[in-house]
């Protein structure tokens, strides 16, 4: 059977669920990236992208910007592939108004924003794959869609929020009861900077082992600018 992510819906929060606050509520699949230190990957550009109107260089922006997020708490590292050598990369990001074969839909489903696989050798070339539902979302990177103001709001999804959960899914993680974490399965829009949460930075050091180059001084600089933010 495979296992594949998402269900993350659209859904700002899930009335149904209540808070919880556990320590560790993250929950990691089993899979991970092995045999590497180094995950390489490319953004496929779609014509569904055109039609959703993102730029491409917000959207590989906001790749990049998550997965320095993700890397910056873990061992693992991440690099771009140059745009003749998606053949190269391990993930593969696109935009798409077709879900992938790997869900069993015919269509997207209501409310399923993305789906991310996780790293399972089995399913092949696809593993660590991101499909985006350009079908019924409209995406916009953070920065820009601020830039059209509030009233636009309400209608765009950001990408930078969307992407940080789905690559959490490509290294392995599952969703997590958190309301707080990036892995919980409803979306939400996050700040920018923007810093894991505790429960998303266990997660990522469960699976691939602690930074520890990060300097104290960078990460003490990092949490002043959010608390600047607020
Ligand atoms: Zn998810």
């Amino acid at each position: 059977m495979l296992r594949v992510e998402d269900v993350y819906f659209a859904e700002e929060s899930d009335p149904k669920k209540t808070v919880r606050q556990y320590f560790d509520q993250f929950k990691l699949s089993g899979f991970k990236w092995t045999n590497k230190n180094l995950v390489k990957w490319f953004v496929r550009d779609t014509p569904e992208r055109l039609k959703n109107g993102i730029n491409l260089e917000d959207l590989t922006h906001d790749c990049a910007t998550a997965f320095k997020e993700w890397r910056r708490w873990s061992t693992i590292r991440f690099r771009p592939t140059p745009e003749d050598s998606e053949e190269e990369a391990d993930i593969v990001i696109q935009m798409t108004d077709k879900p992938p074969k790997t869900t069993g839909w015919t269509s997207w489903k209501a409310g399923v924003l993305a789906v991310g696989h996780y790293p399972i050798d089995s399913i092949g070339k696809i593993a660590g794959d991101i499909y985006v539902n350009s079908k019924d979302f409209i995406w916009r990177s953070w920065q820009k869609g601020k830039e059209l103001g509030l009233a636009f709001k309400s209608i765009w999804y950001d990408f930078f929020s969307m992407i940080l959960h789905e690559i959490g899914h490509t290294l392995g993680i599952g969703h997590s009861d958190d309301a707080k974490a990036i892995m919980a399965p409803y979306y939400k829009r996050v700040p920018k900077p923007y810093i894991l949460a505790q429960d998303d930075k266990n997660a990522i050091i469960a699976a691939y082992g602690k930074n520890t180059n990060w300097s104290q001084k960078l990460q003490d600089r990092i949490t002043r600018n959010k608390l600047d933010l607020k």
